[in-house]
């Protein structure tokens, strides 16, 4: 049986996560040099730079739940190099400034995997790179393009793959080329959430779960036990943004789906191959998202049901059935010979997406109120390279990483309701319809309703 919500499968399989009391939350009203609101990937690394940089300043963090309750501890443990809205940031501020984006995206992989080994955070890292697979002449048409296009910003070390060489790493069913890149690893996300916040305490870092803020404002953070009054506020509540007074339109809590399968025997890795842990995605417009656990199963992810009414977020995890269905479907067409394999267990979660779909991470000097987030799937490293653009932002430094082009960058609300649901649910629905034309007629190109999608969607 296929347990369902729970948080996460890294949650409810995490010796000690749920046997764990939350940390105390705040009493009374107190003061802080900086106030963090959010005990997610981008709060913590915010939280730890600064303090590494700046040993003597006070820094709360405030988390409603506890730390790894979002996002960060319910994601397909995909660390690697993608940004959100790199291409767009090209378009606005030139090549070479998305170029250099992307090379610090490149360094962010390598940055995280260093910190973890230097904090002694066992996250089950493994550093197999990322392979995107296409599985249709269409797909094959945007994977050429899109290996290009990160040669293009640099990406010199990646390789593209044939039909053969690609199912001589994972034996995927009609797999027609892959696209490699050397930057990324598969990580277990809680521990790697949990163990930051662990680094973080032993730093000095003051964090009170269980404390949900009602009220971010120019210098203080308002929560029903008391308020913390700092000349810096920085929000990083990504998904759940929406729910902040004054933020209802900012970012749409986008959900994404999750299965794992149960440990697979070796004699199905022997067929499978997938010895080097690559995390695997693929070119579908409605694209998967996959890793190999440290425990041998295989974790699968996509859209679900991609957005609720009113920017509504889960509360435990729980997925729809028919999505549990349609990521199990997608699994065993990857890999027939897993047919009828034991899924244990499914969940979701929120990510947060801008009306532009770019990233992005700003400091008004003027409020002291400061974000980043807007990630769109592609968070667990970009989370690290704003944390510590927010340390720069913060301590008044010009640096490299201020320079970087989404720095500051403003983006538009999304639509008042009914516009929002009815948009969103348009745009999966047709990026659905567009991969089952894909894949029946196996035209050569992507379908023009997707190139509308796309368009319309502001996506790319
Ligand atoms: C199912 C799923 C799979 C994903 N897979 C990948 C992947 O493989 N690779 C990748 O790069 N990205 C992936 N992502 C995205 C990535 O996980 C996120 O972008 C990243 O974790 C965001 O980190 P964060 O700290 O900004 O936000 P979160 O991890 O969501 O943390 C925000 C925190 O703020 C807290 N909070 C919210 N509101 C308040 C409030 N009012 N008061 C106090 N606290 C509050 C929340 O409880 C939460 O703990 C995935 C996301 C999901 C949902």
């Amino acid at each position: 049986m296929t347990i369902n919500g729970g948080i996460s499968f890294w949650y409810a399989t995490d010796p000690g996560s749920a046997a764990t009391p939350p940390r105390a939350p705040l009493t009374a009203d107190t003061t802080a040099d900086v106030v963090i609101v959010g005990g997610g990937y981008t709060g913590l690394w915010t939280a730890y730079y600064l303090k590494q940089a700046a040993p003597d300043l006070h820094i709360t963090v405030l988390e409603q739940k506890f730390c790894g309750y979002g996002a960060s501890g319910r994601n397909g443990g995909w660390l690697y190099n993608g940004i959100a809205g790199r291409d767009r940031y090209a378009a606005l501020h030139g090549h070479e400034g998305a170029r250099r984006l992307q090379n610090a995206m490149n360094e962010t992989v390598t940055e995280v995997i260093d910190v973890t080994a230097k904090e002694g955070i066992d996250a089950d890292v493994h550093r197999g790179g990322v392979l995107e697979v296409a599985r249709t002449p269409a797909q094959l048409g945007r994977l050429k393009a899109f290996h290009a296009a990160e040669l293009s910003f640099g990406e010199s070390d990646r390789e593209l793959f044939d039909a053969t060489e690609t199912r001589r790493r994972i034996d995927i069913a009609d797999a027609v080329g892959s696209s490699w890149s050397p930057h990324g690893a598969r990580i277990h996300p809680l521990k790697l959430v949990k163990g930051l916040a662990a680094a973080c305490e032993r730093l000095g870092v003051v964090i009170h779960e269980s404390t949900p803020v009602t009220e971010i404002a120019p210098r203080r953070a308002v929560t029903p036990y008391g308020t913390v009054r700092a000349p810096y506020v920085l929000r990083c509540t990504e998904g759940f943004t929406a729910a902040l007074k004054g933020q209802k339109r900012s970012w749409l809590p986008m959900n994404s789906s999750m299965i794992v399968t149960a440990p697979l025997p070796a004699a199905t890795w022997d067929q499978l191959g997938w010895s080097d842990f690559p995390v695997l995605g693929d070119m579908a417009h409605a694209y998967m998202y996959a890793q190999r656990t440290a425990d041998d199963r295989i974790a699968i992810g996509g859209r679900g049901v991609p957005y609720r009414f009113g920017s509504r977020t889960d509360n435990d995890g729980r997925t729809q059935p028919a999505t549990i269905e349609a990521l199990s479907a997608l699994l065993f067409s990857f890999f027939p010979q897993l047919t009828g394999t034991e899924i244990t267990h499914a969940w979701s979660g929120v990510l947060g997406v801008p009306r532009d779909w770019c990233a992005t991470v700003t400091l008004d000097r003027t409020t002291g109120l400061g974000w980043a987030g807007g990630y769109v799937g592609s968070g667990v490293a970009t989370a690290n390279l704003a944390a510590r653009t927010l340390r720069d932002l913060v301590l008044g430094e010009s640096t490299d990483l201020t320079a970087l082009p989404w720095v500051g960058h403003k983006v538009r609300r999304w639509e008042p309701e009914p516009f929002r649901w009815l948009g969103v649910q348009a745009l999966y629905a047709a990026y659905r319809e567009a991969d089952r034309r894909e894949t029946a007629t196996h035209r050569p190109t992507t379908t023009p309703l997707a190139r509308l999608a796309d368009r319309i969607s502001g996506r790319h």
